[in-house]
């Protein structure tokens, strides 16, 4: 089998609520000698100029390879300047390389008739779902829904009053119950002294993770953190690729880690990173957006890792393009679960109309 196209999808929907005016996915599209079409997302936000790289920069030097061949077609883009110069080995252009691998995988799926979770080898046919970043006041409605854990976070505002996060925290915890998960985020928005503060009060209500309490990269606060609070510490979305995830799980003292998928260089590097995870003990809690190509990379990695133990839900974000884009939308059960998709490859379908319907 040969690659014959490689081609970026931008898409676009208008979103109210949310901190830019309209969602865009830029999707990934490879298609092969034998008629299989293997998709893929690059990044969470889809940026422009990741369609860009894909079609002017990765396209050409992806036809005529076998798509089988995932890791020496990654060596291949990953040594060449062409491909990873702007950005080195970051942003971007990892975010296409994501998209890529996304992308190959599903392909190798499909041509086993196989979900990729299978192919990996499988832990597990379905997944806890927390619901993240909804409306602190709809908590009675994702209650009925079926969640059994929460995500919240300080998103505006002067970061790191205290006593609003006990406030906020306190009514959380009614609302949620004792036996629901509490989880925060915070954005990265603290510094070390703000962030053992805020620990503090998590410890009160006791919180199932304190995530990006501080700058991503600062991996020596985020020791010094885990050694001064009981509240276990997760982060990870935004490193990029095994090499810097790898750092934060053996410097950071952190026990969660949350690749996500279509930023860290795909479903490879997210199985990687779970690796090394498991090696110290760490759980593997991936981060994810809300786009249903997301969701479903997600679900085949968390469907294969060991140590996985959560899939993210967008709880808050509501526009058409999320819930039409798939012939078969993907959902939280009443359990408050979500089923891994059993289909060959990622195991899901695009609705053609609503890819045209949506393309910037
Ligand atoms: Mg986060």
């Amino acid at each position: 089998m040969k690659i014959k196209e490689v081609k970026a999808i931008g898409l676009e929907c208008p979103i109210e609520g949310w901190f830019l005016p309209t969602r865009t996915y830029v999707l990934v599209e490879i298609t092969t000698d034998e008629g299989i079409t293997g998709i893929g997302q690059c990044g969470t936000v889809g940026h422009p100029e990741i369609a860009r790289i894909i079609d002017k920069r990765i396209a050409p030097l992806l036809v005529g390879e076998d798509p089988f061949d995932r890791p020496r077609i990654w060596a291949k883009l990953w040594d060449d300047p062409r491909v990873v110069l702007s950005w080195g080995h970051k942003g971007a252009e990892v975010y296409a390389l994501s998209g890529i691998d996304i992308a190959l995988w599903d392909i190798e799926g499909k041509a086993c008739g196989q979900p990729i979770h299978k192919l990996l080898g499988a832990s597990r046919s379905k997944i806890r779902a927390y619901s993240s970043h909804g409306d602190p006041e709809k908590v009675e409605e994702y209650k009925s829904r079926g969640f059994t854990a929460y995500k919240f976070g300080e998103w505006h505002g002067e970061p790191g009053n205290l006593t609003q996060i006990d406030r906020m925290v306190a009514k959380l915890r009614r609302a949620i119950g004792d036996e629901a998960a509490l989880l925060f985020d915070g954005f990265q928005r603290y510094d070390l002294a703000k962030a053992v503060k805020v620990a503090r009060v998590l410890e009160e209500y006791d919180a199932f993770f304190f995530e990006e309490p501080v700058l991503s990269y600062d991996f020596d606060s985020m020791a010094a953190l885990a050694a001064r609070t009981t509240v276990p510490l997760a982060a990870g979305e935004h490193q990029f690729t095994v090499r810097e995830a790898a750092d934060l799980i053996l410097k950071g003292g952190i026990q969660y880690v949350q690749p996500e998928i279509t930023n860290c260089g795909g479903i490879t590097e997210a199985m990687k990173i779970a690796a090394v995870a498991e090696s110290r003990g760490v759980k593997l809690c991936p981060h994810c957006g809300d786009s249903p190509v997301d969701v479903a990379s997600m679900l085949q990695v968390v469907g294969a890792a060991p140590n996985a133990i959560f899939g993210e839900w967008q709880a808050a974000l509501d526009y058409p393009m999320r819930w039409e884009l798939l012939k078969e939308p993907i959902k939280v059960s009443s359990d408050g679960f979500i089923e891994i998709p059993t289909g060959p490859g990622l195991g899901i379908e695009l609705d053609p109309k609503v890819v045209e319907k949506y393309r910037w």
